[in-house]
């Protein structure tokens, strides 16, 4: 049997496992998400070990980013998950009277969800409740670039579930390209935005709906207004949290050129206060993911004059967090997505230069912007677009199951987090139901008596 067979095998023996129906009830779902948070908590050792083995990720930052996440979701859609499953009454057309009309929530079916691997228990996780809530099945592809964590969660499906219902298919992208190819009834997918083409295109062959959570170019905004201390202390968290390999970290500074100088002073400070004289002795920050990474952001590193950091160590794949300056739109730094702990700052003079610049590269998956004005928070919000953004703060909008967290346009499709991730794989249906009387002859043909014609 060649692995696309064995493959197509597992997928109808979920199709077969939904369509008999098990996943359809609250109980089931209820019980499911309890085992998940139990297979969290109870494999707590093994995730932080993989973790730590993969990309040397702090214990603490494990907790945090990953786990806490997964288990705040799971509560909140625990607590909420009959309120959302429950059809909803809508107001009925005057032209169909006498109707009631509903709007049913159903399973799309079988899901296949593709993570990153920059978050690698918790990217590939999330979206697998929002399917267990949903009532869908889902075969998980994790990411290859962090094959102890993609052990510890292939692992950890096959303890807690039956395949038939979760499991994992690990492996790369020829893996990943043989699963696109089977007729699921939804993809979700993480990863980068060339990757999320290659995805998008293959859904659209087979007409999949399909989730799209990619990334792009952050930009955080600093006008002369900000408390800069605090502004620098959660810039440098949001940016420097992961070793900068975070989807919604900031990915560039665009600062009000009289502050500059005293927020770059200011940024120095913090991460001393984080990391210490010597952040490479430091527990609390991560290495860089693979050695191609490595060489891809020692290369960025050349681009600007460096402010702070610059220090690299390829053999621990270390790169220091860093402050760079006298960089330009052109240098090849602002041309892709960091993705790694290079920070580069550029100035502007008017805050509508700063909005223009924004707005002539693609819509990003965040936005960030720390003012006193209230006039000119509202100035930035309006006229610009990116998947989510927050005001005098970094990152932490995902963390918040009532807003929906995802990209726009180029740095994303669709959304996720709370009841987002249960309509991300639920099929809002349209129901109208009628009794047999009354029974209107007015809409019937023929037509032309009834308009008295003939
Ligand atoms: P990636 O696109 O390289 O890989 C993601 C997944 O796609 C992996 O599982 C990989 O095996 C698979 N893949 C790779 N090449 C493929 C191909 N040709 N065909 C089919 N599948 C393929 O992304 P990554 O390096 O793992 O993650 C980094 C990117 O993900 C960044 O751009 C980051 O911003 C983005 N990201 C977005 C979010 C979000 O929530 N929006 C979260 C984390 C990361």
């Amino acid at each position: 049997m060649t692995y696309q067979t064995d493959l197509s095998t597992l997928l109808n023996r979920q199709k077969a496992f939904f369509h008999a129906g098990h996943t359809r009830t609250y109980a089931f779902r209820s019980q499911m998400l309890q085992r998940l948070q139990q297979a969290i908590i109870e494999e707590e050792q093994a995730i932080t070990s993989a973790l730590a083995e993969d990309f040397g990720k702090p214990a603490f930052e494990t907790y945090a980013t990953e786990m806490a996440i997964l288990l705040a979701e799971i509560r909140f859609t625990r607590k909420h998950l009959k309120n959302w499953m429950a059809p909803r009454r809508v107001p009925s057309s005057f032209l169909n009277y006498p109707s009631k009309d509903f709007i049913y929530p159903e399973p799309y079916g079988v899901a296949l969800i593709i993570g990153a691997w920059n978050y690698p228990f918790q990217l590939t996780l999330a979206p697998v409740i929002g399917a267990i809530a949903a009532g869908c099945c889902a075969i998980l592809k994790p990411s290859e670039l962090t094959p102890a964590t993609s052990a510890v969660t292939a692992k950890l499906l096959r303890t807690y579930f039956p395949d038939d219902y979760l499991t994992v298919v690990e492996g790369g992208a020829d893996t990943s390209q043989q699963l696109l190819h089977l007729p699921f009834d939804k993809i979700f997918f993480t990863g980068s935005v060339p990757v999320g083409k290659v995805v998008a295109q293959a859904a659209a062959q087979q007409l999949i709906p399909v989730t799209l959570e990619l990334g792009g170019k952050s930009p955080c905004l600093v006008d002369e207004t900000a408390d800069l201390k605090v502004t620098a202390r959660r810039i440098a968290w949001g940016k420097f949290i992961n070793a900068g390999q975070t989807c919604v970290a900031p990915d560039y500074l665009l600062v009000h050129k009289s502050i500059e100088q005293p927020l770059l002073e200011e940024l120095k400070t913090a991460l001393t206060h984080f990391y210490g004289t010597s952040p490479k002795q430091s527990p609390d920050y991560a290495r860089i993911v693979n050695d191609r990474h490595f060489q891809r952001l020692s290369q960025l590193l050349l681009g600007g004059t460096v402010f702070a950091g610059g220090e690299t160590d390829a053999d621990e794949r270390y790169i220091a967090p860093t402050l760079l300056t006298n960089v330009s739109w052109q240098d090849a730094v602002m041309q892709e997505e960091i993705f790694g702990p290079l920070l580069p700052v550029l100035t502007y003079n008017t805050l509508s230069e700063a909005v223009q610049q924004v707005n002539a590269q693609p819509k990003p998956l965040a936005l960030y912007f720390f003012s006193r004005d209230k006039k000119a928070q509202e100035q930035v919000l309006a006229q610009t677009s990116s998947g989510g953004a927050c005001i005098n703060e970094t990152v932490s909008h995902l963390a918040n199951p009532h807003l929906p967290f995802g990209g726009v346009g180029p740095s994303g499709q669709g959304n996720y987090h709370g009841k987002y991730s249960f309509d991300a794989f639920s099929h809002q249906k349209s129901v109208l139901k009628k009794p047999f009387w009354p029974d209107l002859p007015l809409r019937y043909p023929p037509y032309l008596k009834k308009l008295g014609w003939m």
